[in-house]
């Protein structure tokens, strides 16, 4: 079975749809799909061979190889349009990456319609990119599993996604309207890591103010949040 984090990532994938998870290592995520009929195929991608040898064998065992293709690519490159897919996972990895992945060959994502992203850190710059490309989110899940934080973010296509402030794209528009305990344990961490930072930084008198004046706003804004 599926660990919390994948599960949740699984909860928003749409019945009857064909997906292609990016950077799938084991393909754990497709292969429960199917067999769950959630999906009815698709493709596992991953840039890495000993992973990609993982998910090829994953889905021989599981009896899936004429589903859901392993294919050994960078990105979204994976993905070929008669491949058709509708939906895209990219899970377990940083926001950065995330939103570099998703960037680079924006033009595979020509048919799909939903994204389902987990960054373990940089949701930000995760919900910048959705909001600038063309995608409005849906859903936010945050959750603690194994001493970890994560967050899921679950965005369709939209011709006019919504505007959200710099508050909402930091900490995320649905988590903020209902925090819950992973919620506030994440942030009380980050207004705890800025502290410290500021300190530092504070002390070694070389950084610029401008950069110590953005920590401070951040600061303010986590501990303006958490009351
Ligand atoms: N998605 C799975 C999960 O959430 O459990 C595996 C996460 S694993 C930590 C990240 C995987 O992404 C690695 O197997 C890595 O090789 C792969 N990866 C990293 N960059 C990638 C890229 N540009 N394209 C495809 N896969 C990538």
């Amino acid at each position: 079975h599926l660990s919390q984090r994948l599960a949740t990532v699984a909860d928003y994938i749409p019945q009857g749809s064909r997906l292609a998870d990016i950077g799938t290592d084991h393909a754990y995520l497709p292969v429960n799909l199917l067999k769950r009929g959630i999906i009815t195929g698709g493709v596992a991608g991953e840039v890495v061979r000993g992973p990609f040898e993982n998910a090829q064998r994953e889905i021989a065992r599981e009896g899936f190889s004429d589903q859901l293709t392993a294919r050994l690519a960078n990105g979204l490159r994976a993905i070929e349009p008669t491949d058709q897919i509708d939906t895209v996972a990219i899970a377990g990895m940083g926001g950065a990456l995330i939103t570099q992945i998703l960037t680079q060959d924006f033009d595979r994502l020509a048919g799909v319609r939903r994204l389902v992203l987990q960054p373990n850190v940089g949701a930000m710059q995760v919900r910048q990119f959705l909001m600038t490309h063309g995608f409005q989110l849906q859903a936010e899940q945050i959750l603690s599993e194994d001493g970890h934080i994560y967050e899921v973010l679950v965005a369709d296509r939209s011709d006019h996604p919504q505007t959200y402030t710099e508050e909402q794209l930091r900490f995320g528009p649905y988590l903020l309207a209902a925090p819950n305990a992973a919620f506030v344990t994440k942030w009380r961490h980050e207004a705890q890591r800025t502290r410290e930072v500021l300190q530092q930084v504070q002390a070694a008198k070389t950084v610029p103010t401008e950069k110590v004046a953005a920590l401070q706003a951040e600061l303010a804004q986590i501990e303006e949040v958490l009351e």
